[in-house]
């Protein structure tokens, strides 16, 4: 650990709905808290359109307005919110150690983790080649480059049903491959998507390849689990919308977390199995992974680590 130091009561990894509240409240609680953005500022919700289902927006917002304003509330309160990103932490004594883009160390009384969870991908070789090149994993985000043209998603849960239909309002086709005979979507999804004329899904279908000319993709070959037959359908962009992972491989080694890297909380709290540290939002849950939960969690962090603080306070004074 070298290079500038610098000392914070609070220190917040990520700019979700749960990393923004716990600012919210930290910054109310006078722990004059620092915020890192990460290398998606505002997190998941800025690739999302329409939220219908958090409460306080009558007519719904769209996720990046939504994420604005979080940040806009929690700068008003006076957290000093940073571009950056955590590239390695060192929990083994107080106070602890961040270090930020690989050169900067903070020294932190307390940390709430809130780095949120990324899109996860299929694990294809061509997938990786045509990355940016046709293939993508936010529909909102790329949707746009494929105006009038035939794309394929992959998925069956209501991320892949959302993007699909709202593909669907740019793109001439939309084919839609789902694994099983049946979608994992929420039964108001499912019945969008079956009501959108221009999706077509395709059941028992995995993807074998993606097909392209060497510069941007030209196709995808999938196969019927079935059957095994297969067929190569001709579409330009390829959308991956097959869940996420949590962002905390930077804390392996620290933090006890679950086999797939989830961090494992304190029952009815935020605490994590080290003094100071606390978690908070989809990097520590894998059940309800909602804007409206994280927000919650955030909360319950910033609390948690104003009473860790207060308590350690009195100890001293007493
Ligand atoms: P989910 O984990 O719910 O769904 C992932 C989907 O991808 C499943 O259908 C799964 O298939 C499929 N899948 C996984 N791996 C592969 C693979 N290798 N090949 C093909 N298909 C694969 O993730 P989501 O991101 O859809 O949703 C996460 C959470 O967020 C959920 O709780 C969801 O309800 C919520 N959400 C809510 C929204 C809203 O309310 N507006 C919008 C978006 C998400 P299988 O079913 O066979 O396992």
């Amino acid at each position: 650990m070298s290079g500038e130091l610098e000392h914070v009561k609070c220190l917040i990894i990520g700019s979700g709905p749960a990393g923004y509240t716990a600012a919210i409240y930290a910054s109310r609680a006078d722990l004059k808290p620092v915020l890192y953005t990460g290398m998606l500022s505002g997190g998941q919700l800025t690739q999302t359109t329409e939220v219908e289902n958090y409460p306080g927006y009558p007519d719904g917002i769209l996720g990046p307005e939504m994420m604005q304003n979080f940040e806009k509330q929690a700068s008003r309160l006076g957290t000093d919110i940073r571009f950056g990103y955590v590239s390695s932490v060192d929990f083994s004594s107080l106070p602890h150690k961040v270090v930020v883009d690989e050169s900067k160390t903070i020294l932190a009384d307390t940390v709430i983790i809130s780095t949120g969870a990324s899109a996860k991908w299929l694990g294809l070789e061509s997938e990786q080649k045509y990355n940016g090149f046709g293939v993508s994993a936010c529909a909102v985000c790329d949707g746009f480059f494929f105006r009038g043209q035939d794309v394929a998603i992959v998925g069956a849960g209501d991320t892949a049903a959302e993007e699909a239909t709202y593909l669907a309002k740019l793109c001439r086709k939309v084919y839609m491959l789902v694994r099983r005979d049946e979608f994992r979507a929420s039964k108001a999804m499912v019945h969008r998507v079956l009501n959108t004329p221009n999706i077509e899904v395709i059941y028992n279908t995995e993807t074998k390849e993606i097909v392209g000319d060497g510069q941007v993709v030209t196709g995808v070959k999938v196969i019927n689990n079935q059957t095994n037959e297969d067929k190569t359908l001709d579409v330009t962009g390829f959308f991956v919308a097959i869940g996420h992972h949590p962002n905390t491989e930077i804390f392996r080694g620290w933090i006890h977390m679950d086999e797939t890297g989830y961090i494992i909380t304190k029952p009815g709290s935020s605490e994590t199995n080290i003094e100071g540290v606390f978690a908070c939002g989809d990097a520590q849950d894998h059940i309800y992974r909602q804007a409206v939960t994280a927000a919650g969690s955030g909360c319950m962090a910033a609390i948690d680590a104003e009473r860790y603080l207060a308590a350690k306070e009195h100890v001293v004074t007493a």
